[in-house]
């Protein structure tokens, strides 16, 4: 469902194998501090930097918004789960979840952007970027490869372009892709 990165990452992330400053501290690399490099209040921790920093929060309720789910407890497993609001089809569950390892990996990218490029934390620019690259990676991957042995690919796409909504809006560039769903 998801590039092999993003399987990889959400891995790591689940056995509190990433960089962030707490693991690194305790692996005796000098820091001149484990807060948080966003929100400077917290501890980095992996909890902290994927979900419960409140920078970061504010992109989970963009996206949970963006689908209509209701506000949910922001941590994985809620975070997986929250799709159980919706009266989702399989295709849709199974596009949630990816769609959530996907945020996860590219909320962990931003936040790197930023320590390491100076670069400002955006959270629209960070949900857009979510919207674009996780339609690239779920739905057209998975037209692409046609590796439906659970979900029709052509459900898959209507369900994944239905909740894109908001790139039709904005005229993104892969909205030309979408087309082939007309004859479904
Ligand atoms: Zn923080």
């Amino acid at each position: 469902m998801v590039p092999k990165k993003v399987d990889v990452f959400v891995w790591r992330a689940g056995r509190e194998r990433l960089p962030v400053l707490v693991e690194l501290d305790k692996r005796g690399v000098d820091l001149d501090s484990v807060l948080c490099p966003l929100c400077g209040e917290f501890v980095e921790t992996v909890d902290h930097a994927l979900f419960s920093c409140k920078l970061v929060r504010v992109i989970w309720e963009k996206i949970l918004a963006w689908w209509g789910i209701a506000s949910t407890k922001v941590n994985f497993d809620s975070l997986q789960g929250a799709v159980s609001s919706l009266n989702c089809s399989g295709a849709g569950i199974k596009i949630w979840q990816g769609l959530v390892w996907i945020s996860m990996y590219l909320i962990w990218k931003n936040r790197n952007q930023m320590v390491f490029k100076k670069s400002s934390w955006s959270p629209p620019v960070a949900v857009n970027d979510i919207q674009v690259k996780s339609f690239e990676w779920i739905a057209m991957r998975n037209k692409l490869k046609k590796s439906s042995d659970m979900i029709g690919s052509t459900t898959l796409m209507r369900v994944f372009c239905w909740k894109i909504g908001l790139l039709r809006e904005a005229k993104h560039p892969f909205v030309p892709s979408m087309s082939p769903l007309a004859d479904h």
